[in-house]
């Protein structure tokens, strides 16, 4: 088969090799550490993690613990170093972390068929199969370069996320949908507020935990997508003239617009999930919960993802990505890990495993495969390719992305959310199941075949 270029060889790039390596497929793996470090990155091994050491829940009733075990089926080289760097942690996956990246460094460095090179690449070979998996901080000559094959306007330097939660969990009795300046019910739905809810929340908002911008996260990135306490620093009724306006907005038990307005936007077709529009914040998560649980209709809110603004090299996948995780304009190019659209390490690896795995059934030139949405790897593959473009922003695992339960709704709603997960895990599996078998997902997988 043909070569496949590997750029980067953080949690994506190390996989995506170890899938391709694995299959019989020759992999470069350009590492530009330790010559050249990110402002997070400290050592030049591979798959470092620059922050925490947990992979989250290890529980299958959490999306982010069925995708582990999804990966783990797929035989990634990042789950098995975790489990063999384990350090107890109750119900989460934490490793330590030199031990880890160690693990990984170790199988990729010695595997034949990977030739590590440890150089900064600054534009993107211009022939053959290529996967860039450079990351949240991918290099400034590399992000200028592959702005050839986004497009400018499709390639970020910051998220600038609002918290998401589960539409089942908002008080509907409290809110009204409306469009601005429209007649009748519309898309959004509003949680209005009077004066006095106004103050107690821009109060709590103001004496809330922040978390502290890193250095490099300083410069002048901010305008447009402030903080929504950054916003309230610069004046109590800032809000209420931004994300918060209630201009045209009239609700129709009052017949009046609120003194303010906390506006929702559905974030997928299914309704399942709700984000707070405007609402990007660098709060702790604790206090996230707290003060937007304020919001009237919010109270019992349960949040599907916290909101946060960081740093963050990513693609508008809606708009450049296909399912395969393949460029639309460029398909011998693929993009993996945090660059793709999703945020945080499992997530990440997952999109590494899916590139190295199409890469090298293109290397081979086999059939191109998408694993069935009601995966967690499908689900987030889904979101990622398939959100408003207008309003992307990365993506963590999380069960509103997985179609609901073939179930009537009424079934649904009784059924205890242990219970409803559950089932939606040994879904996830039994497709899993079909998938790698119908599409021979692992048959072609070297040590397997010689076991
Ligand atoms: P990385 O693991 O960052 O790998 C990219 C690699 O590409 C790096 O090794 C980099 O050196 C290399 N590279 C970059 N440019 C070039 C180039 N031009 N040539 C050659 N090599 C290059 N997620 C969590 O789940 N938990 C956390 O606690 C967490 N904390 C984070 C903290 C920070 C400061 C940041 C920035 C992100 C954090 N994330 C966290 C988000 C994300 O999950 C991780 O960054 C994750 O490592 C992303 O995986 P990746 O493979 O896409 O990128």
């Amino acid at each position: 088969p043909h070569r496949v270029t590997i750029i980067g060889g953080g949690l994506a790039g190390s996989e995506a090799a170890w899938q391709l390596a694995c299959r019989e497929v020759p992999v470069k793996l350009y590492e530009m550490r330790p010559k050249k470090l990110t402002p997070a990155h400290k050592t030049g091994k591979l798959a470092e993690l620059v922050c925490s050491n947990s992979l989250r829940s290890k529980e299958i009733t959490s999306a982010v613990g069925l995708l582990k075990e999804e990966l783990r089926r797929l035989l990634s080289l990042i789950m098995e170093a975790a489990l063999a760097s384990e350090v107890p942690a109750g119900k989460a996956l934490a490793v330590d972390r030199e031990l880890f990246a160690s693990y990984v460094t170790e199988k990729i460095a010695t595997h034949p068929l990977i030739e590590v090179i440890n150089e900064e690449v600054i534009s993107i070979p211009s022939e053959g199969i290529v996967i860039v998996a450079t990351g949240p901080l991918t290099s400034e000559a590399l992000a200028e370069d592959l702005k050839r094959y986004t497009g400018e306007e499709f390639f970020h330097f910051y998220d600038a996320i609002a918290p998401i939660i589960y539409a089942e969990s908002i008080n509907w009795d409290k809110v009204f949908k409306a469009d601005r300046y429209s007649e009748g019910e519309g898309a959004y739905i509003n949680c209005p507020m009077t004066k006095e809810e106004y103050e107690r929340f821009i109060d709590a908002l103001l004496a809330a935990e922040k978390v502290p911008f890193k250095d490099f996260e300083k410069p002048k990135y901010f305008e447009g997508c402030l903080p929504i306490e950054v916003m309230a620093e610069r004046g109590r009724e800032t809000l209420r003239f931004g994300p918060m306006k209630p201009v045209g907005l009239k609700d129709p038990r009052t017949g009046k617009e609120p003194y303010a307005v906390v506006q929702l936007r559905a974030e997928n077709k299914e309704g399942t999930l709700y984000n707070l529009v405007g609402f990007q914040t660098k709060l702790k998560y604790k206090e996230q919960e707290r003060v937007f649980r304020m919001i009237p209709g919010l109270e019992q809110a349960e949040f599907a993802r916290f909101g946060s603004v960081h740093r963050n090299s990513f693609v508008c996948a809606p708009k450049v990505l296909t399912k395969t995780l393949q460029l639309k304009k460029e398909p011998r190019i693929f993009l993996a890990g945090q660059l793709s659209g999703v945020e945080g390490y499992v997530e990440s690896t997952a999109m590494g495993l899916l590139a190295g795995l199409n890469a090298g059934r293109l290397a081979k030139e086999m059939k191109l495969v998408v694993p069935p949405r009601t995966t967690a790897h499908g689900a987030l593959v889904h979101y990622i390719t398939e959100a408003d473009p207008k309003h992307f922003q990365p993506m963590n695992i999380n069960w509103g992305l997985f179609p609901p339960l073939d179930l009537p709704g009424k079934v649904r709603k009784k059924m205890p959310k242990r219970e409803r997960y559950k089932l939606m895990a040994e879904r996830a599996f039994k497709d899993l199941a079909q998938w790698l078998e119908k599409e021979k997902i692992l048959a072609d997988l070297k040590f397997l075949q010689e076991k």
